[in-house]
């Protein structure tokens, strides 16, 4: 047991509390220092015997939340009250009702939205996936739930090392799942940077820390190379009177590592490591005028890529993202980027939403950008009614898209989702003008309403009253107002399709005398193969069944008087909840595999196909029993984050004589007997079997897929530097299958 020493924690909690004050001081009006204060204690008292996982008093995290508010996000007083007491109604006896007579309503219905909502879920839906779309409904009412989210996000996952492995992984996942590209949209660079690099090293420490060291390693060149790059630069500023600063920023470990991983490069051949900034100190009226004069600057000395210029000043992004890129050559003949842009877009480059209300005078596009992405999101929250999975799925896919700008025959600007069609267009003007959509001219010419949109497309839509939604449409809109205004139409046209379908059946088992008893119906519904008994109605009306169908369903019907159903095998969150405590059970919360494997039921998933040495998990499926995936597997963020509940932790145990199937990828210059010597390695000095090897070559260069069994990590490793050695191999690497 650690003594603790109640005054010296009493003294810390203290301080943080008045660190808290002194940063709020500059957004603080009259009065607010007492509601915090009455926040504070309200707060300390509710959660005066709760300690974190790490053993620390529980009120440092609902003031380090609020303390991010105010620093990291730049909220005010209102979040700061929402923050202090964000964990109070799920912890304690304090209620909703307690806080709004406080705090007031807006405080209140904040504290709401960032309350779990508590219970039992059925299976088909998550606990975490309802608890996303709550926290999204209240979004329609104060952005702040959401910024307060992701303070809270934050500092847990500052905070992660003292938890659990698993706690670990399913955080983590849930982390780069939604909360990163969250961050992103609402454009908290910062916050999304930090929130990526915390989740690679949770998940893959290894990774995490060999390319930090490499950063690390490289710091002094780089900073050595940016003074050079920017010496004839500097000069120039100088004489035209441009006050500015200078940063070098590398990239972060985790875009650098997707990079890696997109590109199947070493991190020494990541070439833009690092992009210089150039921030400007401009007057509001001369920004733009600003940027272009440095960029004008820069590329005296440098010639730019021609392809590489993005000016983010004239149409910011609509996360609200405005500056300047181009990409230039430098002396030692590297590409270096060069991010252009003004003291007030680099604040709202790196603190996103919160930061525009500050410059909300100054500046008004980009404010109404993200007010156009709210609205949207509004939009699909009212026009949803899918389950919560699909309404996190559909809403992660809205995060991630870049966009195309594209303009009305009057010339009015319309934003739509990278890869959207004529017929997203036509949607984004009105349902109605979409619903009866036939084709569209771009630019004068004729196009299919599936064409897809380029920037600076002008679209005329044409229309036709016979026109109407059908289900092929789905396939190619990709905005979530033109899906959802699909779906809405099939639906309708689906409820009606299945009157007439229920009136048919009526009458066609009349005729045969028969009564149409729920009995019956469930009969019929199992004979045709129909999910329900709507689906039924639905291909009867649609004469998908037709009427002498019907009557043969009812001819065949007396002769198997009871029809026993056939043996389903019914699965729901219930039955999964009971493998899970019997697995739990039985491995005391750990699933051992790698030598009795016929002990549980699992399998490896084909996915990532883990070998022993691997960090894995279990998942418990459906129908196949448990599933052992590397923790970072390319689908484990989604499983982890969507279905933390069906996780089981699972280890390997000491592991001899069993293979496992694993694919090297090999590249080299080609040469007589390279074949000859590379399966030597593999079969003669490493023992390794082979089960499939695919060479191509082109030109001199080979490359080579090869699935081998091995029986370890290390196994593996020993193999791949052999396999290095081979005269004309230049590089191996471990592949995941692609079954
Ligand atoms: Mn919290």
């Amino acid at each position: 047991m650690v003594n603790i020493d109640a005054e010296l924690e009493k003294k810390e909690i203290i301080n943080h509390y008045r660190k808290l004050l002194r940063k709020a001081k500059p957004v603080l009006k009259d009065g607010d220092a007492k509601l915090i204060k009455k926040a504070f204690s309200i707060a300390a008292e509710a959660h005066k015997d709760m300690r974190r996982k790490s053993g620390e008093p529980y009120i440092l995290h609902p003031l380090a939340v609020a303390e991010i508010c105010v620093e990291e996000i730049g909220l005010g007083t209102t979040s700061i009250l929402a923050a202090l007491l964000h964990d109070v109604v799920e912890d304690t006896d304090l209620e909703l009702s307690d806080i709004e007579k406080m705090f007031g309503k807006k405080v209140a219905r904040i504290v709401d939205g960032l309350t779990k909502i508590s219970g039992v879920f059925e299976y088909g839906t998550s606990q975490q996936a309802e608890n996303f779309r709550k926290m999204l409904f209240t979004l329609s009412e104060d952005v702040r739930v959401i910024l307060i989210k992701l303070a809270d996000r934050l500092h847990n996952m500052r905070t992660l090392e003292s938890m659990p492995r698993n706690k670990q992984l399913k955080i983590s996942s849930e982390t780069i799942y939604l909360y990163a590209p969250l961050a992103h949209r609402l454009g908290l660079n910062a916050i999304k940077s930090e929130l990526e690099d915390l989740y690679l090293r949770f998940t893959d420490r290894n990774v995490y820390n060999s390319i930090a060291a490499k950063i690390d390693a490289t710091k002094a060149a780089r900073t050595k190379f940016i003074k050079a790059f920017m010496h004839p630069i500097n000069d120039e500023l100088e004489k035209q009177h441009i006050k500015c600063e200078i940063k070098g920023r590398p990239k972060s470990i985790y875009s650098i590592w997707s990079k890696m991983k997109r590109q199947n490069i070493p991190f020494e051949e990541v070439y833009d490591l690092f992009a210089i900034r150039i921030i400007i100190d401009a007057p509001p009226e001369q920004e733009k005028s600003l940027c272009w004069q440095v960029y004008s600057i820069v590329t005296d000395f440098y010639t730019p890529n021609p392809d590489r210029l993005r000016d983010w000043i004239s149409t910011p992004k609509s996360n609200g993202y405005e500056s300047l890129h181009t990409t230039v050559m430098a002396k030692n003949g590297q590409w270096v980027e060069v991010q252009i842009r003004t003291e007030r877009m680099d604040d709202i480059a790196e603190k996103g939403y919160a930061a525009h209300w500050k410059y909300k005078e100054s500046n008004s596009v980009s404010e109404s950008n993200l007010e156009k992405w709210l609205a949207r999101v509004r939009d699909t929250l009212e026009h949803n009614d899918h389950t919560a999975l699909d309404f996190v799925d559909d809403f992660r896919g809205n995060l991630f898209t870049e966009e195309v700008f594209a303009f009305t025959p009057k010339g009015e600007l319309k934003t739509l989702p990278a890869g959207a069609t004529a017929l997203d267009f036509a949607y984004e003007i009105h349902s109605q003008i979409g619903s009866r959509c036939i084709g569209a001219k771009i630019n004068n010419k004729l196009v299919p309403i599936n064409h897809v949109l380029k920037n600076g497309d002008q679209i005329e839509i044409l229309t036709s009253s016979k026109q109407k939604a059908n289900e092929d449409w789905l396939r190619f809109v990709v905005s979530s107002k033109a899906k959802n205004h699909i779906k809405e139409s099939l639906k309708e046209e689906k409820k009606k399709a299945a009157v007439d379908g229920k009136e048919i059946i009526a009458r066609k088992l009349k005729q045969q005398k028969l009564d149409a008893t729920q009995d019956l119906l469930e009969q019929m519904r199992e004979y045709f193969n129909a999910k329900t008994h709507l689906d039924l109605y639905y291909k009867v009306g649609k004469g998908i069944i037709s009427t002498a169908d019907i009557k043969r369903f009812t001819e065949f019907k007396p002769s198997s008087p009871l029809r026993t159903k056939p043996n389903v095998q019914v699965t729901d969150a219930k039955t999964i909840e009971k493998e899970l405590t019997k697995l739990k059970n039985r491995y005391e919360d750990m699933l051992l595999i790698g030598e009795d494997m016929d002990v549980v039921d699992y399998k490896l998933a084909k996915c990532c196909t883990p070998i022993p040495g691997d960090e894995v998990f279990g998942f418990v499926t459906v129908n196949e029993g448990i599933k052992i995936h590397r923790t970072n597997c390319p689908n484990a963020a989604e499983l982890l984050a969507n279905h933390g509940h069906r996780v089981v932790k699972a280890k390997w145990t000491s592991q001899h004589e069993v293979a496992f199937l694993t694919g090297l990828k090999i590249k080299g210059t080609d040469r007589v007997g390279l074949i000859q010597d590379v399966s030597k390695v593999i079969s003669d000095e490493l023992k390794v079997n082979m089960r499939s090897m695919s060479i191509f070559t082109d030109n001199g260069i080979f490359e080579g897929e090869i699935m081998l069994y091995v029986n370890d990590t290390r196994h593996l490793e020993q193999l791949i530097a052999k396999l290095e050695h081979v005269e004309g191999v230049v590089k191996v690497s471990r592949f995941d299958s692609k079954e």
